[in-house]
């Protein structure tokens, strides 16, 4: 066995934000990250892959409400089930053509993941995540009253769907995966965090729900015994006063400086703050380093020569 490693790619990395999203735009980001993850491969790391699925989870859901008139709505979980099988196996191909083009031939697989949550987390009487397409006030009034969903005013753009997101306690396949792993597969898993269910007399069952991807791979990498977390997003490096005159670009953290930091409010919630804090954990749970980066810097960043990286 080689050194194991959790990469996490961000949704936003893969359906970037001044593209259309097409499937070709999809496969050319997806390769421009895979590049870098097989060149973690040359080195000696076996790894499992997670990514978000905030854009394109968005898409699957608006595509199946416009066709509501023909076809049978899908539940959210149903939708995030597809993204994991979509994107998996965009990911599942471009990674094994980029590991066949430097002469390695290994297997890589996708797990369609489940992530337990649980049903008396705050976050279900709190739903906050804004999902889906905008609706106009009479629209939304109807979602409401005939299929229960929560709504709000979104940045006065219009009224859409609040679902809740709650903390992931436990990942139903984290064994399967483990166990592709040990036979010497490069895994894809835990897809938009995993599929949001919850347990009820040993059965589960789906639940419209949103789990945090970040926290979710900390989860399946300290499962799995990695001593590396990288989290591959659309910022080179963490700072403090991000987007401001005085921003301080940071480059080693220790794990109190990242919580003292985060009390200070540096790391906003749904953005960088589930980073640094799934990054604590992390660390918490046995892990070695936690790096945070941009796809095109993760080399640089395991010679310490940028990025992030947070340790004990
Ligand atoms: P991903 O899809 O990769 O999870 P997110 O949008 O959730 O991406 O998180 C990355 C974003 O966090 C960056 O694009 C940046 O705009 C934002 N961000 C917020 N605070 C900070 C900070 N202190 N340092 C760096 N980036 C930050
Ligand atoms: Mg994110």
């Amino acid at each position: 066995m080689g050194r194991l490693a959790v990469v996490a790619i961000g949704g936003n990395s893969i359906t970037k934000a001044d593209e259309r999203g097409t499937i070709p735009e999809q496969f050319e980001n997806t390769r421009e990250t895979c590049r870098h993850i097989v060149q973690m491969i040359a080195r000696g790391y076996d790894v499992v892959v997670t990514h978000g699925n905030g854009p394109q989870v968005g898409n699957i859901l608006l595509r199946a409400e416009m066709s509501s008139a023909v076809l049978p709505t899908l539940p959210l979980d149903t939708c995030g089930a597809d993204s994991q099988g979509g994107m998996g196996y965009m990911i599942q191909q471009v990674l094994g053509n980029e590991l066949r083009k430097i002469g390695v031939d290994r297997c890589v697989t996708t797990v369609v993941t489940q992530t337990v949550v649980d049903p008396n987390d705050p976050a279900f009487d709190n739903p906050s995540k804004p999902i889906g397409p905008f609706y106009t006030s009479d629209e939304a009034e109807r979602k409401v009253s005939d299929e229960g969903w929560k709504v709000i005013e979104d940045a006065h753009r219009g009224w859409r769907r609040v679902v809740p997101s709650p903390m992931p306690t436990r990942i139903v396949e984290a064994d399967a995966i483990k166990t592709l792993l040990d036979t010497g597969c490069i895994v894809i898993g835990v897809g938009g965090g995993g599929i949001p269910v919850v347990e009820k007399n040993g059965q589960l069952e789906g639940v419209e729900a949103v789990i945090d991807k970040d926290h979710a791979s900390r989860l399946i990498a300290n499962h799995i015994g990695a001593e590396l977390f990288v989290m591959s997003t659309d910022v080179e490096q963490i700072a403090l006063h991000y987007g401001t005159p005085d921003e301080v670009r940071l480059s080693r953290l220790t794990l109190e400086e990242a919580l003292s930091y985060h009390a200070e409010g540096h790391f906003p919630p749904g953005s960088m703050g589930p980073k640094v804090l799934a990054s604590v954990e992390f660390l918490r749970g046995g892990g070695e380093a936690a790096i945070i980066t941009n796809p095109e810097s993760i080399e640089k960043a395991l010679d310490g020569e940028t990025g992030t990286r947070i340790t004990r």
